[in-house]
């Protein structure tokens, strides 16, 4: 335990270089994606990633609710972004905070950048985000759902949205933070990534990095989402992959 200011903080660092989890600095934690788990909603998904368990929901191109948000021009998205109550270790008081509200905003903000919106004038697309169990990262893991639920749901988008956080923790730059990192670390930084573009449309930075640490931040945090994004794509081929055809031929 090192002990600075009136916080103490706990080795993030093994003698070998290795992350509490056993993980190198630039490796994401297992990450397992289930497309179309909901039969209910036009599209959905389920990511396990770490201790991480979050589902999306999607519905639409839908009628406006409430009805003044419509635009004559394109579609709106709108998005739940929420934690269960007992998502953590000290039950969360139920319903949307300020941080959920914000992380919300956000994530319809950058999904409102890869959506062809304007095909579907005057409609909604609705994308909740339900985080099951929380162990940090869970804002890109809504973001790695809700974007396979788009998919499902068969929304237009200029590309999936793979997302992570890279974080600063004792000094090193380390990718996909766990909640200990996140708890003790210098630096969140979480991204989302359209892969094709290379465009950012979700970038938010808590504490702070040098100005050289950042470049390398989003070095990183860009091929995580690569990664990231072939297990979407991998998602989606077994969701939709057609079974071989059986045999026609029949013994006599
Ligand atoms: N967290 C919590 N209670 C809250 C909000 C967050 O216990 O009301 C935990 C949860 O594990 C979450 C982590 O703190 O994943 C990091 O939260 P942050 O706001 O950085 O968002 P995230 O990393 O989940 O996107």
């Amino acid at each position: 335990m090192g002990n600075v200011g009136a916080k103490e903080i706990p080795e993030l660092f093994g003698p070998d270089g290795l992350r509490t989890d056993g993980r190198r600095p630039d490796e994401l934690r297992p990450l397992k994606i289930t497309a179309g788990p909901l039969h209910q909603a036009d599209g959905s998904a389920f990511v396990e990633w770490g201790f991480n368990k979050v589902m999306a929901a999607v519905y639409g191109p839908r009628e406006v609710h409430p009805r003044h948000l419509q635009e004559n021009n394109k579609a709106i998205v709108q998005c739940r972004y929420n934690m269960a109550a007992f998502s953590v270790d000290e039950r969360k008081r139920p319903g949307l905070d300020r941080r959920s509200q914000e992380i919300s905003k956000v994530i319809a903000e950058a999904f409102e950048s890869v959506i062809f919106a304007e095909e579907y004038p005057r409609t909604s697309v609705d994308v909740y985000i339900e985080v099951l169990q929380a162990n940090a990262g869970t804002r890109c893991a809504g973001v790695v759902a809700a974007s396979v639920a788009l998919a499902d749901a068969g929304i237009p988008m200029v590309d999936l949205l793979p997302a992570v956080a890279v974080g600063k923790v004792g000094g090193k730059l380390v990718l996909d933070l766990n909640k200990l990192e996140d708890n003790f670390g210098e630096a969140d930084l979480p991204m989302a990534l359209v892969p094709q573009s290379g465009r950012l449309v979700l970038m938010q930075m808590e504490g702070h990095m040098h100005r050289d640490e950042l470049g390398r931040a989003l070095d990183m945090g860009v091929a995580g989402c690569r990664g990231i994004y072939e297990k979407m794509k991998a998602a989606l081929r077994d969701r939709y992959a057609v079974a071989p055809a059986a045999s026609s031929e029949v013994s006599a």
